[in-house]
C-alpha cells in the first residue's frame, strides 16, 4: 500500500513552485487599459492586449449599456437554437467587410474559433502544419482533430516546404500566428502561401494579435502583407485590439456554411452576449475610422525599442506591440518584474511551458491608451531595477 497516489496533485504543485513556474493571478480592481489598481495600489499597466484602448472608450461601454437594457444580459441559446440576435448578426457583416472577406461567423472566444474551425476542416488522413511557436489552442487544435499533426521551424517556409513534400494527406491546411503571441513577430505570409499553393494546401492565418492593429484599416497582418487573398481561414479575436471579447472566422461563403454545419464549438454553446456583439460592432467602427490609434500605437513602439535597445535589453525582432525583453532564466524574469512592481509598473514575466526553455522574458505590451510620458517611465523603472538588468 505504499504506491504513491496517482492524485498526488501537491507533488507536481509542489514542483511547478520550485521551476519558478507558478502561475498566479492579480486581482485587480480597474480597468485594463493605462493603468490598474491590486490592493489599492496604482500601477501602469503594460500587460493588457487592449492595444487600441477600445476596452475603455465611452461610446462602446454605452452600445453595451443600451443593447443590455434591450435584449439582456444572457443571449439565452447556441446561435443555431435562438441565441442569433440582430446585433451577432451585423457585427458578423461588419467582420467580413473589415477582412475583406465574403463572410464572417462569430465564436464565443479564440480559442473555441481554433477548435472549431480546424476540427471542422481536418479529421483522419488529413495533415495539419504548424509554426512551432504557434498560440496553444491552434496546438490543440490540431492534436485533437485526428489529423497528422507537423511543426515547421518558425517562420521558416523551407521547413514548411519540406514538411510538405514528405505528406502524403487528402487536405493539406498550413497554420500560422499572423503576430506571434509571446514574440511579437509576424509570419512570412507571401513565403508560406507559395509553398502552400505548390502544395495544394490551405492556409489559416490566428491573426488574434494583429487584427485592428496592422494593415489598412486595421484589416490585419494578411492585408498588411498584401496576401488577405491567398488565405482562405482567417481567425481574429474581439478581446484584443477591439477591446471587449469573443471571436471570428472570416472567409469563403462554403466555408462559413461548413462551420455552421460542422464545428461543435460552434454548434454546441451558448452564443456570446447579444449586447457585447453590440459594444463590439462600435469598437469595429471606431477602429476602423480612427487610425490616428494605430500611429500613436507605432509611435510608442518605437520610442519603447529605442530607449530599451539604449539601456542594452535583448530585444526581439518585433514591430507590433508585443515588445518581449528576452531575459532567459525564469528566476531573473521574475526578479525583474517584481522589481518593477515594486517601482508601479507592472509587465508579466513569461516563463517555459509558454514559452521555450531557457528564454523566458518580460512581455510589455504597448497601447494606444499610453503616453509617450508612461513609456518614459516604463524604461526609467527598467534601468532603475536592481541585479538582473544586462552589463
Ligand atoms: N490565438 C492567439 C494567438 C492568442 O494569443 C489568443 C489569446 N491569448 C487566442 C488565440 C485565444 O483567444 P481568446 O482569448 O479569445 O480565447
Amino acid at each position: 500500500m505504499n504506491q504513491a497516489c496517482p492524485f498526488d496533485l501537491g507533488a507536481a504543485l509542489a514542483e511547478r513552485q520550485r521551476q519558478h513556474r507558478y502561475r498566479q493571478r492579480l486581482n485587480t480592481a480597474a480597468p485594463a487599459g493605462r493603468e490598474t489598481v491590486i490592493d489599492g495600489r496604482r500601477y501602469l499597466n503594460f500587460c493588457s492586449n487592449d492595444y487600441l484602448g477600445l476596452a475603455n472608450h465611452p461610446e462602446v461601454i454605452a452600445a453595451l449599456q443600451a443593447a443590455a437594457a434591450e435584449l439582456g444580459v444572457g443571449s439565452g441559446a447556441s446561435h443555431l437554437v435562438c441565441g442569433h440576435s440582430h446585433y451577432h448578426h451585423a457585427l458578423e457583416e461588419q467582420l467580413a467587410k473589415a477582412t475583406g472577406q465574403a463572410r464572417a461567423l462569430l465564436f464565443s472566444t479564440g480559442f473555441m474559433a481554433n477548435l472549431g474551425a480546424i476540427g471542422a476542416l481536418l479529421g483522419k488522413g488529413d495533415a495539419v502544419f504548424q509554426d512551432r511557436l504557434n498560440h496553444a489552442s491552434l496546438i490543440d487544435a490540431g492534436l485533437a482533430s485526428g489529423a497528422r499533426f507537423r511543426r515547421y521551424l518558425h517562420n521558416d517556409a523551407g521547413s514548411l516546404e519540406a514538411q510538405l513534400a514528405k505528406a502524403d494527406a487528402r487536405r493539406k491546411l498550413v497554420v500560422t500566428d499572423g503576430v506571434f503571441s509571446m514574440d511579437g513577430d509576424t509570419a512570412p505570409l507571401a513565403a508560406l502561401c507559395d509553398v502552400a499553393e505548390r502544395h495544394g494546401a490551405w492556409v489559416m492565418v490566428d491573426d488574434a494579435h494583429g487584427f485592428g492593429v496592422l494593415g489598412p484599416q486595421g484589416a490585419g497582418t494578411a492585408a498588411a502583407q498584401g496576401v488577405a487573398g491567398r488565405v482562405q481561414v482567417h481567425m481574429g479575436t474581439l478581446g484584443k485590439g477591439l477591446g471587449t471579447f469573443g471571436a471570428f472566422i472570416a472567409g469563403s461563403e462554403a466555408l462559413i456554411e461548413t462551420l455552421i454545419q460542422f464545428a461543435r464549438p460552434y454548434i454546441y454553446t451558448t452564443a456570446m452576449p447579444p449586447a457585447l456583439a453590440a459594444a463590439t460592432l462600435q469598437s469595429l467602427a471606431i477602429m476602423r475610422a480612427e487610425s490616428w490609434r494605430r500611429d500613436k500605437l507605432h509611435q510608442l513602439i518605437s520610442q519603447f525599442r529605442h530607449g530599451a535597445q539604449a539601456q542594452g535589453f535583448a530585444l526581439m525582432d518585433s514591430a507590433t506591440p508585443i515588445q518581449p525583453l528576452l531575459i532567459g532564466d525564469d528566476a531573473a524574469a521574475l526578479r525583474l518584474s517584481n522589481a518593477l512592481k515594486q517601482q508601479g509598473v507592472l509587465v508579466s514575466a513569461i516563463r517555459p511551458p509558454t514559452v521555450p526553455e531557457g528564454t523566458a522574458r518580460l512581455r510589455v505590451t504597448l497601447s494606444a491608451a499610453h503616453q509617450p510620458e508612461d513609456v518614459a517611465r516604463l524604461l526609467a523603472a527598467l534601468g532603475d531595477a536592481p541585479g538582473d538588468t544586462p552589463d
